[in-house]
């Protein structure tokens, strides 16, 4: 396995859940890491730890991942910290299950700007400076709901969908580039990520969950497995369930 020592990864959405663990990973295997989302005071804490931790430098960038400016800024950032970006993970993502008779016709917009025009904007930001260095590694957290449409996921579902959609063709197009694509695809995580849900019947209906979910840092492994690999090997995607309760 290759060590990402001197390789410099943003991770977007890692103030908490799945990017928090993903950056403490890559850090581990000896990447410089930048650490982005908006609550910017959580990402100083894990930038300290991580540095006392991993003796790598971890650097800030609040970033609203929805802002086309902000994820040029990061990309600046990382290029004027480490010399170039060689990992982009878009991890930051929202997702406001609900169910279409109930018109949450605001939080399916919220949905659509930062699981999809986020990630989008990390590739605009990130991917022409891969081109021209001919190496880089860019991996999309798309969802087991990407794969599969539940009663209440439609429209995280179509997101999570589009998330995919974009890896493939970026596998297609970037495959003689020397820039490696992966798709992750996460079933149910223990994280922050249900919180936000608002509609009561979805709520009422995660009471009778019958999963144990996994640990963020169970899909932070998978994240690093694929960028550990050695230049010529593209593990394209990875699909992470957790086992049903006996
Ligand atoms: P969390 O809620 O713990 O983390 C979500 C992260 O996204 C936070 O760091 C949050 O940071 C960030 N984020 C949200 N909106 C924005 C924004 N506009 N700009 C920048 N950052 C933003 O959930 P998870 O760790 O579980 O989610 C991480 C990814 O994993 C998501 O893409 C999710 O869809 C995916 N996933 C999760 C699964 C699960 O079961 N947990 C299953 C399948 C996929 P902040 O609020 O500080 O901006």
């Amino acid at each position: 396995m290759a060590t990402l020592t001197d390789k410099s990864a943003i991770i977007t959405g890692a103030s908490s859940g799945i990017g928090e663990a993903i950056a403490k990973h890559l850090a581990a295997e000896g990447a410089n890491v930048v650490l982005a989302a908006r609550r910017s005071e959580r990402l100083e804490e894990l930038a300290q730890q991580i540095e006392k931790e991993y003796n790598v430098a971890a650097k800030v960038a609040e970033t609203d991942v929805t802002n086309r400016e902000d994820v040029e800024n990061l990309v600046k950032l990382t290029k004027d910290s480490f010399g170039s970006v060689d990992l982009l993970v878009n991890n930051a993502g929202v997702m406001l299950l609900s169910f279409l008779k109930n018109d949450y016709v605001d939080e399916w917009e919220q949905m659509v700007d930062v699981n999809i025009k986020g990630v989008l904007f990390g590739i605009h930001a990130a991917l022409p400076s891969m081109i021209e260095q001919e190496s880089g590694h860019i991996i999309n957290v798309s969802s087991v709901a990407g794969h599969e449409v539940f009663p209440s996921s439609t429209v995280y579902s179509a997101t999570k969908y589009a998330v995919r959609a974009l890896s493939m063709g970026m596998e297609k197009e970037l495959s003689r580039s020397g820039v490696r694509v992966t798709n992750i695809s996460p079933g149910a995580v223990d994280t922050e990520l249900t919180d936000h849900i608002t509609d009561g019947e979805v709520l009422e209906m995660f009471k009778d969950h019958s999963m144990e979910p996994l640990e963020a840092k169970d899909i932070a492994r998978a994240v690093a497995y694929a960028a550990t690999q050695p230049d010529y090997v593209n593990v394209n995607e990875v699909i992470v369930r957790p086992m049903h309760k006996k």
